[in-house]
């Protein structure tokens, strides 16, 4: 059984995380993605709400988990049985961070490898950042996020 990690910051959840998350459910048995309670990363949403935002988004897909995890995502994959981190892919410039990430990781236990997806076009400029940034000034999050996740953060922020 090939298990997969998905792991980020998910704060909020976007169709371009989405979009990642429905390919990498096609290619592996198990895929669970795991909100990193981050300690540099001052969140926005709670990880309970990331969580909860998470599970309401992908409720289609069976053969996926949702979960939360502290330390190192790499000790986190190996304690899941996982031997196989998700990341994706926008523009070159994630290109260099994610390198350096997937190679400190396989520097950490080679075992496990990442495994990088590219999103549909269509939601290749997404981010949590400018999703964030739309709310809080008024503007219509409709296109970049799942339903469940829009109906939330407009009754919170609205
Ligand atoms: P992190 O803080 O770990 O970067 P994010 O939640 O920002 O967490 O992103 C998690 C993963 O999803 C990263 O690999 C990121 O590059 C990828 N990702 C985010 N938005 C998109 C998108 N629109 N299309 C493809 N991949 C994306």
């Amino acid at each position: 059984m090939k298990i997969a990690i998905y792991p980020g910051s998910f704060d909020p959840i976007t169709k371009g995380h989405l979009d990642v998350l429905e390919t990498g459910a096609e290619i592996f048995d198990k895929v669970i993605i795991a909100v990193a309670k981050n300690s540099e990363k001052l969140g926005f949403l709670t990880i309970d709400e990331r969580v909860e935002l998470i599970r309401k988004s992908c409720v289609h897909l069976n053969n996926v988990e949702v979960d939360s995890f502290d330390g190192l995502t790499i000790d986190y994959a190996a304690q899941k049985g996982a031997t196989v981190l998700l990341r994706g892919l926008r523009a070159v410039s994630d290109f260099e961070y994610e390198m350096q990430l997937s190679q400190n990781n396989s520097a950490l236990n080679h075992n496990i490898k990442t495994v990088f997806l590219i999103t549909k076009p269509i939601y290749n400029f997404i981010s949590s950042s400018s999703v964030r940034e739309i709310l809080l000034n008024g503007g219509d999050i409709t296109q970049f996020v799942p339903d469940a996740v829009k109906d939330y953060l407009v009754k919170k922020y609205s």
